[in-house]
């Protein structure tokens, strides 16, 4: 129909269910995108549905056997309102430095349902957690004497555990965080010795945390991931010579985001979990078992909207400008570990159920070439002052994302 040079459409991932129509305009928690954007009062805007956090939580909590608990890792999204949302809904929460334990606080979340994972904790940050009675996932041996030490300055008891780096990994899991060298955890092989000599020093000992990987959509693997989990827990308790309080078993559990990719079967992780369950050994049969998980419990539940302010045309392709970009959506330009790019699932807003009528591609507003939201995408006709929605927003979006880049600053964010 013209001279332009054809241009094949790249998909799009898949947009999370729950999402609705009216008047053609896209609606989250019943509202109108248009009527959000104005309820906020700016776009780029954050828009979180507190009842869809809700229902996901409903329906793990049915899939998972009873007897385990779940954590919620905060580094996925710790808005205000969603941390408390979340603080509501989950058994414990997983933070990963001193700011994350002031948030925590912020939203008046237990202490002491608290546990702090993660590399290089600064003796401050050690410190104000023994103070509350936060659990410290001990990553090394010369973590844990700071510990004791800063514990025994104190007059207080800390709350120890010991993170395992262990010899596997979830299979064809998204980003790498164990199996050989890591800057995470203890080597499986020296846990024993340590477990002994906290212990030992008068700790309160509150088991072990293994986390083998991230984002699988494989059921199998996490099945094979947590069975292969009990199994190493309890040859390092048995070795140490005493059985676990608590285990955390890691998480893992992914969501779809490209095209292709299909929903996590929870059901036969759950059904999987509970045969284990019925048959563990002596050192884990009293224990408190968890599981901790960011991206499934947040991540489908937020939308990123943008407005467009720009159209144009280069070399034959049009291009959406937006106002927003990968200072807010980092992952969703595809440079947040993602080796090829691919596009997240987005839409146009205001034509929310329109026919898709031309190819374009939809990028942000800084000035580097990386800044994309979506390459050859097949879409409605959009105009200058049109919303782009991106889904799959609600994790290691605002909180991981380089907001200040460009002087750009953050995002207006909302939970309804
Ligand atoms: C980041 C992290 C999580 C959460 O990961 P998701 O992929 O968002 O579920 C859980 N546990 C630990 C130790 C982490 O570092």
């Amino acid at each position: 129909m013209s001279d332009a040079p054809a241009i094949k459409p790249k998909p799009l991932g898949p947009v999370p269910g729950g999402y609705g129509a009216e008047n053609g305009q896209l609606t989250i928690g019943g509202e109108t995108a248009a009527a959000l954007v104005e309820r906020a009062g700016r776009t780029p805007l954050f828009v979180y549905s507190r009842n869809m956090l809700e229902e996901r939580m409903a329906k793990l909590r049915a899939a998972m056997p009873q007897r385990i608990k779940i954590n919620y890792a905060i580094k996925a999204n710790s808005f205000q309102p969603v941390l408390l949302a979340m603080s509501n809904l989950v058994d414990g929460l997983d933070i990963a430095s001193g700011g994350e334990l002031d948030m925590i606080r912020a939203v008046g979340t237990d202490p002491g349902r608290v546990s702090f994972a993660g590399p290089g904790k600064r003796d401050a940050e050690l410190e104000a957690a023994i103070a509350a009675g936060v659990t410290l996932n001990l990553e090394s041996e010369n973590e844990a004497e700071r510990a004791l030490a800063i514990a025994a300055r104190l007059g207080q008891t800390p709350c120890l555990a010991v993170r395992i780096n262990p010899d596997f990994e979830i299979k064809g899991s998204g980003m790498k965080m164990s199996g050989g060298p890591k800057p995470f955890g203890v080597d499986a092989d020296r846990v024993p010795a340590l477990v002994r000599h906290i212990v030992g020093a008068g700790c309160d000992f509150r088991g072990m945390h293994i986390f083998s990987g991230s984002q699988a959509l494989d059921a199998e693997a996490l099945v094979e991931a947590q069975a292969n989990t009990l199994v190493l827990a309890d040859r390092i308790a048995s070795e140490a010579g005493l059985a676990l309080p608590k285990l955390n078993m890691g998480g893992g559990f992914g969501i779809p985001y490209f095209p292709g990719d299909t929903p996590l079967d929870i059901g036969r992780v759950g059904a999987a979990l509970e045969e284990r369950f019925a048959e563990l050994p002596d050192t884990l049969a009293g224990a408190e078992l968890f599981i901790e998980l960011g991206r499934y419990l947040v991540g489908e539940a937020g939308v990123y909207l943008t407005r467009i302010v720009d159209r144009k045309v280069s070399h034959g392709e049009t291009f959406l400008v937006t106002d927003g970009g990968l200072h807010h959506q980092l992952a969703a330009s595809g440079n947040f570990g993602q080796v090829v790019r691919r596009n997240y699932p987005l839409a146009i807003a205001d034509r929310f159920d329109a026919a898709p009528e031309e190819i374009v591609n939809v990028v942000g507003c800084l000035c580097t070439p990386l800044d994309r939201l979506a390459d050859r995408a097949h879409l409605p006709c959009a105009e200058v002052g049109d919303l782009v929605a991106v889904f799959c927003a609600g994790a290691y979006g605002a909180s991981a994302s380089p907001s200040a880049f460009l002087g750009q600053g953050p995002a207006a964010e909302l939970l309804v």
